[in-house]
This record gives C-alpha cells, sequence and structure tokens, in this order.
C-alpha cells in the first residue's frame, strides 16, 4: 500500500506540542479560499513550474523521454495526459524552474524517515503529526503510519477539517493521541462559498467526538479571513458547537496569511489563488475575548 506525500516538514513547532515532524498528505475534498498548501488538493502527482526562474533553454524538453514539453523562446508547454512524473525534466533543469508534488511512500518507507528524528520528539514532549490536504482521506495508510508510530511509543496528531465519513475518523481514533480541528466558518452559506461545502457534516463529527467515552485531545484551530468569516455575529454559535466539549485543550485564532498565493502561481494545471486580507486586529481581539469570556481554552494570539 502506498500514500502520496507532497512535503515532509522536521522540526516544526506550530503542528502540535514540542518539536515535530510533519507529514503532509496529498489530496483534499474541499476548496478553501485561503488554502496555504494548493498543491495539496489535487490526489496525484503535480509537476511544479516557476516562470520567473525559467530562461526556455529547453533542457527539460530533451530530457523528457515522454515527449510531453514543449518549449520555445517565450513559452512553456506541458502536455500532463501524456507525463509519468519521472522527475527527469526536474533533474535536467539547470535553473531550479522544476519540481515534483508528491512522493509515494509506503507506510514502513515513511515511518523509518519520521523515526529519524525520534530523540527530538521525546526531548521536546513532541511527536509525529499528520497534515494535508485532508489526511483522513488516504485513511489505510495513515492508519497503518499512526499504528507503527504507536509502536514505536511517538505521540501521534492528526490536522483534519473533519469532513469526511465518521468511520474514517473512528478508525484513527485508537493509534491519535491528538486531534487538529480545523473550524472554517459558522455561516452555512458562507461555508459553502469559502470551503467548497456545507459545514453539516464537520458539525455531525463534532458532535460525535464529543460524546466519545475515550477521547483523543482536542485543539481546535479557526481561520479567520477579512470579510469571508470574521464576523463577531457569528461567535455564539461558535461557542456553541464548541462548549461542554471535555477533550478541547486548546483554541487557536490564526489570522489570514497569504503563503498559498505564490504556491498556486507555480500549478501547472490549476487556477491561480486570490490575495485575502487578515482581519483588523479589533476583530482578532473581539474573538479572543468572547471567546475566553465563554471560557474557552483560547490561546493568546
Ligand atoms: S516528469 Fe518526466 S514525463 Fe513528465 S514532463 Fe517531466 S520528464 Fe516528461
Ligand atoms: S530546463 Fe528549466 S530553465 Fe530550461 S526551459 Fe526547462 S524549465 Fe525552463
Amino acid at each position: 500500500m502506498n500514500g502520496l506525500i507532497f512535503n515532509l516538514q522536521r522540526f516544526s513547532t506550530k503542528d502540535g506540542p514540542g518539536i515535530r515532524s510533519t507529514a503532509f498528505l496529498k489530496g483534499c475534498n474541499l476548496n478553501c479560499l485561503w488554502c496555504h498548501n494548493p498543491e495539496s488538493i489535487n490526489g496525484h502527482k503535480e509537476l511544479k513550474y516557476i516562470e520567473s526562474a525559467c530562461v526556455h533553454c529547453g533542457a527539460c524538453a530533451s530530457a523528457c523521454p515522454q515527449n510531453c514539453l514543449v518549449v520555445d523562446e517565450t513559452s512553456w508547454h506541458w502536455e500532463e495526459h501524456s507525463c509519468i512524473f519521472c522527475g527527469d525534466c526536474v533533474q535536467a533543469c539547470p535553473h531550479d524552474a522544476l519540481g515534483l508534488w508528491g512522493e509515494d511512500y509506503t507506510p514502513r518507507q515513511l515511518t523509518d524517515e519520521l523515526l529519524k528524528d525520534r530523540e527530538y520528539y521525546g526531548d521536546s514532549g513532541g511527536g509525529v503529526t499528520f497534515s494535508g490536504g485532508e489526511a483522513l482521506l488516504q485513511n489505510e495508510f495513515l492508519f497503518e503510519c499512526l499504528s507503527l508510530l504507536k509502536d514505536a511509543g511517538i505521540h501521534t496528531a492528526v490536522d483534519t477539517a473533519l469532513s469526511v465519513e465518521w468511520p474514517l475518523i473512528e478508525k484513527v481514533l485508537p493509534v491519535t493521541d491528538l486531534f487538529l480541528i480545523d473550524v472554517k466558518g459558522m455561516d452555512t452559506e458562507a461555508h459553502l462559498k469559502n470551503i467548497g461545502v456545507e459545514p453539516q457534516l464537520i458539525r455531525e463529527n463534532i458532535g460525535r467526538m464529543k460524546t466519545l467515552a475515550e477521547s483523543p485531545e482536542v485543539h481546535v484551530r479557526i481561520p479567520l479571513v477579512k470579510g469571508l468569516n470574521d464576523d463577531p455575529a457569528l461567535i455564539p454559535e461558535m461557542i456553541k458547537l464548541l462548549r461542554g466539549w471535555k477533550a478541547l485543550k486548546r483554541v487557536e485564532l490564526l489570522s489570514y496569511h497569504s503563503l498559498g498565493v505564490d504556491k498556486s502561481a507555480q500549478l501547472v494545471a490549476g487556477g491561480e489563488q486570490e490575495l485575502l486580507e487578515a482581519p483588523d486586529r479589533e476583530i482578532m481581539d473581539e474573538f479572543f475575548l468572547k471567546l475566553t469570556a465563554a471560557e474557552l481554552p483560547v490561546a493568546k494570539h
């Protein structure tokens, strides 16, 4: 069984407690307007092309065994349907203008790679986090990796939006120490527009997680984007959703940043992301104060 990984980030301090390694799994069933990892959405390998670095030398086209690159003095064209993602063009490019997003791993291969940093995890109270994309979609692969890591005594975390059928969540519960859950909006219509799906399934899954007799610890992360999901009138709904959740130990408010915009421009097949805005400071403060007043464990932003 293979999983498709598009990034392995070592020494991460933002994806759970301590020093962690984060494996980013490719493939997502959402389409957030502010996605930080637009290269994660497609569940297949993809070619990355940095137009500003390309000098149109044609070395990539000469190296391609499938003849799927056509380069002249002013244009660079890729025939996606005949590409076998061998990476020969990436190796041939003298200007680092090309890259591949997506690498196959077996659970054992990925786990062995992640265990190379185990001494850092132990010393810092860290571990391994699986993110995406939507990590739960590669469910069997994820379960195998989590199981191998648990057997090795490593703290495990899964970063998810919970917009999947319950059995995919249930399967990994026994081998996950921490769920990092992204709550991306409360208004149903805006959720559909901003995220690409209605929030019903996510709400149902949160409801089920709240009733678990034995639950992994939960941290909720709330990304806020000006004009899209930062209306303070939605705070009471948010409180209603999160209140009374015994496993919830931390709530983080995350202000928009534009990381995904540059990356989306490098995807050869795919649309460019629009630049959005971070919420005003007063709005962030209002969310913080009202969620804190509701006795939710909000981290200082
Ligand atoms: S990855 Fe391989 S097949 Fe695809 S364009 Fe590059 S050289 Fe050609
Ligand atoms: S080898 Fe690199 S620099 Fe040359 S044409 Fe291809 S992408 Fe551009």
